[in-house]
């Protein structure tokens, strides 16, 4: 087989993780009791169902690509994360989280870290199941794709937008 990065900087394929790799709709009850119950909701990501149409974006994504995740998951949620992709037989990193302390929306979060992504390397694509994220990655000029198989949710998007927790 020959070397797919002959230059040996391969671009990279950016991939979310909830709504994109990871369902998490069985635990989005968590947020729609009040109070809402943010730890209980992250802690059960551990039981997500793989979604297929993500994994298979993946490899295929890994067959030119070098795969880094771009999640609004916190920091505090890196062990569990690695945990979940490593059962599912996806690679566990590189794995760009939201710092514990930082509570603004995903799509200002997503778009410093890509800012500084682009630094060293070329972003080949990158796939994300907001609209809201995906409308400010297209406007500061990355190659955004939504992620339509899981519909967004509103709890989450609400969640997202006004409290900036996930
Ligand atoms: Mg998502």
């Amino acid at each position: 087989m020959t070397d797919p990065h002959p230059d040996g900087q391969a671009a990279l394929a950016v991939f979310d993780i909830d709504g994109v790799l990871a369902d998490v709709r069985h635990r989005l009850h968590y947020l729609q009791s009040r109070p809402q119950r943010w730890d209980a909701f992250f802690l059960a990501a551990e039981q997500d169902p793989l979604l297929e149409e993500g994994a298979r974006r993946l490899r295929t994504a890994q067959e030119r690509h070098d795969v880094v995740y771009l999640t609004g998951r916190p920091e505090r949620n890196r062990g569990l994360t690695r945990a979940w992709l490593a059962h599912h037989g996806l690679p566990t990193g590189p794995l760009h989280m939201r710092p514990d302390d930082d509570r603004r929306p995903a799509r200002w979060v997503k778009r410093n870290t890509l800012r500084r992504l682009a630094r060293n390397s070329t972003i080949a694509s990158v796939l994300d199941d907001d609209p809201a994220v995906v409308a400010v990655l297209t406007a500061d000029g990355w190659p955004v794709e939504l992620a339509t198989w899981l519909p967004h949710s509103s709890t989450l998007q609400s969640a997202q937008e006004q409290q900036g927790r996930t």
